[in-house]
């Protein structure tokens, strides 16, 4: 099987591949041709953008990105790295770089740390003498990472229209207005005196619902650590109300044996989110109508294919995928445990991976001594991490040489107050490290 129908040799450079597919030098396909120009052009447009999300409603009064000074927009790749490299040389130990896994190459190779969104807030925890933090991921990383760094810190998104299509699935108004209904049938304590229903939220999601969660006994998770969280709300409550993901919760509660016609699914467009009473009475897990667009791309068709084209094939995909997907994988985890698997592999091993493919593309660059691909056969990269070009990476950085910041997330402190009380909660189910990679940059 070839490196994902995208080359024989893997380039770690999605957006060099996209600029091939657009010349026509490459018989692999995208989908859409509007990858190819700058994510400028898509800030004049409504909605996500170009990418996998670009199908989805982008909620009214989104954060828009004001236009990006034409220089920047002109410039060619080798003077925007000169440009970045030069800035971050005069900033010094003044700013931290942050890059996410599914972040574009030509970003990431000036990150000073490479991880999930968590872990990258926390990488931000351990530099207190950076004045500034440029985070290169989507909005609610920025906000996470603002409340957990020191009030003299500035966080930095680059592009303010970075924000992530998931997260705006669940907003703080139809989440409250489910709650309501939930207390007006449950009340807050059920017989034997637990709370009736625990709130659990997962990374990606705005500020507000971490502190919705604070505010109302409950927590947040992580891709990594949902099941453990999961266990620390069953003990203190009869059931689980799970956002913005469905998937991310179906997958963490199958796992661990709620069965499926107790997890009924909430859409805020309907009295009891579309559910019976009863239903909602028996539930365990109320999930979320939420979902990733990237990881929803993965299918059952492409394991098949996969697997009839070389038996040997380790399929591992992220539990953002549709439960049929994440059965018929091999193993789900999140990026950290698919970057584990990976490098704990037999040389030689073939790996079909169900993430992002800025990530995937990394991946197979980084250990040619197995072949790796992407499910998808489509490059499809996420829309709002796509809207961090090195053009606005380059502008916010050389504004900052010239003493002024621009893009700052500030997250209100009777917001993050109650955020961190849920944040905390995570820590203390499930103490760790910061285990985000020390970058290139
Ligand atoms: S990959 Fe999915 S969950 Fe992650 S930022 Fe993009 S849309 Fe949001």
């Amino acid at each position: 099987m070839s490196a994902t129908n995208l080359g024989a040799t893997p380039t770690p450079s999605v957006d060099h591949l996209i600029q091939l597919i657009t010349a026509g030098a490459s018989d692999a396909s995208s989908c859409t041709p509007e990858l190819a120009d700058g994510p400028w052009v898509a800030d004049r447009v409504d909605g996500y953008g170009p990418g996998s999300s670009m199908g989805d409603v982008i909620p009214v009064g989104s954060p828009r990105q004001g236009s990006l000074p034409a220089e920047y927009r002109s410039a060619s790749e080798d003077e925007l790295d000169a440009r970045i490299r030069a800035a971050k040389a005069t900033l010094g130990e003044r700013v931290v770089i942050l890059g996410h896994f599914y972040q574009r190459e030509e970003i990431v190779r000036h990150a000073d740390y490479l991880g999930d969104s968590f872990q990258l807030a926390r990488a931000a925890t351990q530099h207190t003498n950076a004045e500034a933090i440029v985070f290169c991921g989507v909005h609610f990383m920025a906000e996470t990472a603002d409340m957990l760094s020191t009030p003299q810190q500035r966080v930095i998104l680059p592009n303010l229209a970075a924000g992530c299509s998931m997260a705006d699935m669940a907003d703080i108004d139809s989440v409250t207005d489910c709650w309501n209904q939930l207390m007006e049938r449950f009340g807050e304590r059920s017989a034997d005196g637990r709370a009736s229903v625990v709130p659990v939220t997962y990374m990606n999601s705005s500020a507000a619902l971490k502190a919705f969660c604070g505010s109302h006994g409950g927590i947040v998770c992580t891709s990594s650590n949902a099941a453990t969280v999961l266990e620390w709300a069953f003990e203190r409550g009869q059931r689980v109300l799970f956002f913005p993901d469905q998937h991310l919760g179906r997958n963490t509660a199958k796992a661990m044996g709620v069965p499926l016609e107790q997890m009924p699914m909430w859409n805020p467009r309907h009295p009891l989110g579309g559910n019976t009473a009863e239903v909602i009475d028996d539930s365990r897990v109320i999930l979320w109508h939420g979902f990733c667009s990237v990881h929803r791309r993965f299918s059952v068709e492409q394991i098949e294919r996969a697997r009839a084209a070389e038996p040997r094939v380790q399929i591992i995909v992220h539990p953002e995928c549709p439960m049929e997907v994440v059965d018929a994988a091999d193993g789900a985890g999140s990026t950290d445990y698919i970057r584990k698997y990976v490098a704990a592999a037999e040389p030689g091993s073939v790996i079909g991976i169900g993430t992002e493919i800025n990530m995937v593309q990394r991946l197979a660059a980084e250990h040619p001594e197995h072949t790796i691909f992407c499910l998808d056969p489509v490059v499809c990269p996420c829309s709002t991490m796509y809207r961090i070009h090195p053009g606005y990476l380059a502008w916010v950085l050389e504004e900052l040489v010239a003493g002024r910041t621009v893009n700052q997330i500030q997250v209100p402190e009777s917001v993050a107050e109650p955020a961190r009380v849920a944040l905390e909660r995570m820590l203390e189910a499930v103490p760790q490290n910061s285990g985000a990679t020390p970058g290139r940059g």
